[in-house]
């Protein structure tokens, strides 16, 4: 039999983070909501694989709910989802720690007592001002028990809901700078929200009659219910104990979603705002064919995100697509996990190279996005010593020189391996024979255009640079 060399790197511990995955879904009648809400977070377990819960309603406005540290498939057995009884609404989380450490007490959904009995919330993104509504609060004889914002976000809205809980919810809203989508489950009812510029996304489907919400269309999918539309930036929509659905707004919308869900974030089955997240990532590998014509023999994608893009551009280029890089998918995406010693000792099982496809090949890497460029300059060692005799790199976004605040764990300016260098300067880093990014506008074409939320590539946050500085994050 012949034998394959192996050489093994990390697959995708190059410093981008994702953040969380919630869902939600509200029934007329009593329903085992808790097993839907399970298979949707199997949709969403990309956006974060640190923690799963689930909450669902029970009477007398209280919450029954099971959380733990781990994927969806090891929190949850049959047993888990036998203490969550049949139910009107029932809500669910996935969750990669942006904001506070990774532990039980952090994982969600959120379940407290407030002023209108038991509330529980699951939270998407990342509120920059959280520390400072926190300290306010503390200040006013407040205590909190975790440290994420997410906690600070249920507090504030149980805070302000002097006359209801919608009230407390509008009046909250208006005080959260950053991103977030949330589904919170208070007595018979449910609500969704996102944030005004839209930027984690959220969508609404339908099933028999059933209305639910998830990050992704990908989740709705999974548990065969039918997308109806985005939630709209800036939207709040409740949804009554007979089914009936109100929609409101609550501080105006000005949709600057982040573009680096369709880079990278999201599945490549997921349409987000209307567009395809498959079809804008082949197209940008179209693009970048009509703009770099590169002599190679193959062109190859980094799994998964890139695969698409590198398809796009062998349709493009007439270069054949071959697989260059397999991937073990018995484990997480191993750059999920929350400190550097964790990824080190994780990824060295994830890819390794296929050598009977690229040996004495020039081939094309495209994948989609360098942050820290570890995993760049590892993968085409590896392409190299499995036989390629040049390795050209395409990247399916521009240089990533600035970090997030909005949920996307990147690292600091200093640790983005373009944070301060040139293209050229990467390249040779990199190990790359050449080395080509695809331009912010035409990222932006291929997402369909409009507004966007492009800080991490241009510093053009959709929240104002003066907010940010007034919040202490830094700008230099
Ligand atoms: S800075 Fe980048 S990753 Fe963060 S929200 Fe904006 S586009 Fe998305």
């Amino acid at each position: 039999m012949k034998r394959r060399n192996s050489i093994n790197i990390p697959a995708r511990d190059f410093g981008v983070h994702e953040e969380c995955g919630i869902i939600g879904i509200h029934s007329k009648s009593k329903q085992a909501l808790a097993r839907d809400v399970y298979f949707g977070l199997f949709a969403l377990q990309h956006r974060g694989q640190e923690s799963a819960g689930i909450a669902v309603s029970v009477p007398n406005n209280k919450v029954a709910y099971y959380k733990n540290m781990g994927l969806v498939s090891e929190v949850f057995g049959e047993d888990e989802l036998m203490l969550l009884p049949n139910t009107n609404i029932a809500i669910g989380h996935v969750r990669y720690s942006t904001s506070g450490s990774s532990n039980v007490v952090n994982a969600q959904p959120i379940v407290f007592y407030g002023r209108y009995g038991r509330m529980a919330i699951a939270h998407n993104g990342n509120i920059i001002n959280a520390p400072e509504i926190k300290s306010k609060m503390i200040e006013n004889g407040h205590i909190f028990q975790s440290s994420t914002d997410s906690e600070v976000i249920a507090a504030l809205i149980n805070n302000l809901s002097t006359e209801s809980v919608e009230q407390g919810l509008f009046e909250a809203c208006k005080k959260f700078v950053g991103a977030f989508a949330l589904v919170i489950l208070s007595g018979n009812k449910l609500f969704a929200v996102r944030d005004s510029f839209g930027l984690r996304p959220l969508v609404m489907g339908e099933k028999d009659g059933q209305i639910v919400f998830a990050s992704e269309s990908c989740a709705l999918d999974a548990i065969d219910a039918t997308l109806i539309r985005d939630v709209v930036p800036g939207e709040i929509i409740t949804v009554e104990e007979d089914g009936s659905i109100t929609s409101s707004f609550y501080n105006g919308s000005d949709r600057k979603p982040c573009i680096f869900e369709y880079v990278y974030l999201a599945r490549s089955d997921s349409t987000m705002d209307g567009v395809s997240v498959y079809d804008s990532r082949y197209e940008c590998g179209e693009m970048l064919a009509r703009l770099f014509d590169i002599k190679a023999d193959i062109v190859a994608g980094v799994p998964d995100s890139a695969l698409v893009s590198a398809r796009g551009y062998s349709a493009v280029s007439g270069i054949p697509y071959v697989d260059a890089l397999s991937k073990n998918r018995y484990i997480g995406r191993t750059f999920i996990q929350p400190v550097q010693s964790q990824r080190e000792s994780s990824v060295k099982i994830k890819l390794n190279a296929f050598r009977s496809n690229i040996k004495g090949k020039r081939l094309i890497l495209i994948d989609d996005s360098i942050v820290r460029g570890t995993t760049s300059k590892k993968i085409i060692a590896l392409l190299r010593q499995s036989g390629a005799t040049e390795v050209h790199m395409l990247v399916a976004s521009p240089e990533v020189k600035w970090p997030c605040f909005f949920g996307v764990d990147m690292d600091t300016k200093e640790q983005l391996i373009a944070g301060n260098r040139s293209s050229d300067e990467i390249c040779k880093i990199i190990g790359a024979d050449s080395l080509h990014y695809i331009p912010l506008e035409l990222l932006v074409k291929s997402c369909g255009g409009g507004n966007f939320c492009t800080g991490c590539f241009d510093s053009n946050y959709s929240v104002g640079k003066g907010v940010m500085v007034s919040n202490k994050l830094n700008m230099e």
